[in-house]
């Protein structure tokens, strides 16, 4: 079973449980809002972990993703469900190259300046959160992802490699607790979807 696949699968899964109100709706794979929960439900029953996974990945469950942390090293997770990137790095390139994170990086220094901390805090992470949200997937902020700076002259960016900032290297002990996890979501996922196809076929 191939994970773009599944991707298809889970993506519109957020969207078919939130629009509780239109009962019966159906997502273009024609998988009903009773049918995903179903699935999720046979899924937990054979990982909870990796259940876990799944609804952390492509329903953006804080829950499931606090029960992730509580239990196993967090660049494990957030490599498993495709979110780990170099956070620290790309928030000091967003400072310095995206114009928004630079005039605001510039106000929260001088805020600081004039004994303003707390606004400069505040000021801080809002630059933190857009950051997180404009480069996603690890974007590179001083090229914005074409892996190439234009001035003085055109010259591959020294920042990135092909546009993407890496993310951290896993420890050993990380290392193991990303295969075992990635062992139980291929799990969760099997059995969620052999209960959307029984579903189907019935
Ligand atoms: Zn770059």
């Amino acid at each position: 079973m191939s994970i773009e696949f599944l991707s298809r699968l889970f993506e519109p899964m957020a969207v078919s449980i939130e629009s509780s109100s239109s009962r019966g709706a159906r997502n273009p794979d024609g998988i009903g809002r009773c049918e995903i929960l179903a699935a999720l439900n046979a899924a937990e029953h054979r990982s909870p972990d990796g259940a876990d996974c799944i609804k952390a990945q492509y329903m953006g469950d804080l829950h499931a993703m606090k029960r992730l942390l509580a239990k196993f090293p967090e660049n494990a997770v957030l490599s498993v469900i495709g979110m780990l990137t170099n956070q620290q790095k790309l928030l000091s390139l967003y400072k310095r190259h995206n114009p928004f994170g630079r005039r605001e990086a510039k106000r929260a220094r001088e805020l600081e300046v004039i004994g303003k901390q707390e606004l400069a805090e505040q000021v801080r992470q809002r630059i933190a959160e857009r950051c997180l949200r404009d480069t996603q997937g690890g974007i590179c902020p001083a090229c914005n992802g074409t892996g190439e700076l234009q001035k003085p002259k055109p010259h591959d960016c020294p920042n990135c490699r092909d546009g993407k900032v890496e993310p951290p290297t896993l420890t050993q002990d990380e290392r193991h607790a990303e295969a075992g996890l990635l062992w139980m979501y291929g799990d969760a996922a099997q059995a969620f979807y052999s209960r959307v196809v029984s579903e189907r076929a019935a």
